[in-house]
C-alpha cells in the first residue's frame, strides 16, 4: 500500500511573511503523521521562509514551481536546478499547465526541466494533462502519453522510478470543474501503463496524483479512486485549515 502524497502548488500567491504564518497555522491543524507525504511548492522568493518553518517536519517537503534547464548564466529572471536545490527545495514541478498555456512551455522543454531537475537532484513532479478540445476530439490518452513521454525522455528508468506524476486535465484547473473519480482513474491507468513501458515493474511505485479543483469536499472520493494515489491542490491549498482537512483525507 502506498503512502498518499498531497502536494500544495501555491502558484504565484504567499509572500515569505504570508508563507511562514500559513504553516504556523497549518502545523496547528496537521500534528506529524508517518502514513502520507505533504509537498508544498511556494514562491521561490518564500522557499527559505518555509523550509525555515518547517525544519521540524520531514513529513512535509518543500519544492519550486519552476525551473530553467541551463544550471546557471546569463538567463536573466531564471532559477537553475542546482540553486533551487542548495537553496533547499527538494522538488519541481516540471510541466504544469500554466508553465504549457500562459508560458508556451513545449514538450521538448519539460524534459529539458526534468533532467535538469534529476541531474541537480530535485524530483520531478511530472504534469500531463489536456486540453477541453482535445478530451471532446477523444485525444487524452494519446496526449497524456506523449506528454509524459516527452517529459522524462531525459531521465533514466531509475529515476522515472523515483519521481512523481501528476494528471491534471486542463479544463479542471481553476474552474471548479473536476474529472470524474472514474474518469480520473481511467486516465491514471493509461499513465500507470506507460511507466511500465519505461521503466518496468519499478512504475508500479510511481505515485500518480490527481489535480484540478480538489477541494476538502471532493479530495476523499478523488483519493478513493483507483490508480490515484494522491492530489495536486492549487487554490485549495492556500487556506491552511481547508489544506488541512485535505491533507487528512
Ligand atoms: C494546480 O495549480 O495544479 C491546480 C490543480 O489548481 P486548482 O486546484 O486551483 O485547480
Amino acid at each position: 500500500m502506498k503512502h498518499p502524497v498531497f502536494a500544495a502548488n501555491w502558484k504565484m500567491n504567499q509572500a515569505p511573511a504570508d508563507a511562514k504564518a500559513f504553516v504556523r497555522q497549518f502545523l496547528a491543524y496537521f500534528p506529524r503523521q508517518q502514513d502520507r507525504l505533504v509537498l508544498i511548492f511556494p514562491s521561490a522568493l518564500a522557499l527559505h521562509a518555509v523550509t525555515d518553518a518547517l525544519k521540524d517536519r520531514p513529513d512535509i517537503q518543500v519544492g519550486v514551481q519552476n525551473i530553467y534547464w541551463e544550471d546557471n548564466g546569463a538567463f536573466t529572471g531564471e532559477n537553475s536546478a542546482p540553486i533551487a536545490r542548495a537553496a533547499g527545495a527538494k522538488y519541481v514541478l516540471v510541466g504544469h499547465s500554466e508553465r504549457r498555456h500562459v508560458f508556451g512551455e513545449t514538450d521538448e522543454e519539460s524534459g529539458k526541466k526534468a533532467a535538469a531537475a534529476v541531474r541537480a537532484g530535485l524530483t520531478p513532479l511530472v504534469c500531463v494533462g489536456e486540453t477541453a478540445a482535445q478530451r471532446d476530439a477523444g485525444e487524452t490518452n494519446a496526449v497524456v502519453i506523449r506528454q509524459l513521454r516527452a517529459a522524462l525522455a531525459g531521465v533514466g528508468p531509475q529515476h522515472i522510478a523515483s519521481s512523481l506524476v501528476a494528471y491534471e486535465p486542463v479544463w479542471a484547473i481553476g474552474t471548479g470543474k473536476t474529472a470524474s473519480p472514474a474518469d480520473a482513474s481511467a486516465v491514471h491507468t493509461v499513465l500507470r501503463a506507460e511507466l511500465r513501458t519505461l521503466t518496468g515493474e519499478r512504475g508500479e511505485a510511481v505515485p500518480i496524483l490527481y489535480g484540478g479543483s480538489v477541494n476538502s469536499g471532493n479530495a476523499t472520493a478523488l483519493l478513493a479512486a483507483p490508480e490515484v494515489d494522491g492530489l495536486l491542490v492549487g487554490g485549495a491549498s492556500l487556506d491552511a485549515e481547508g489544506w488541512a482537512s485535505i491533507v487528512r483525507a
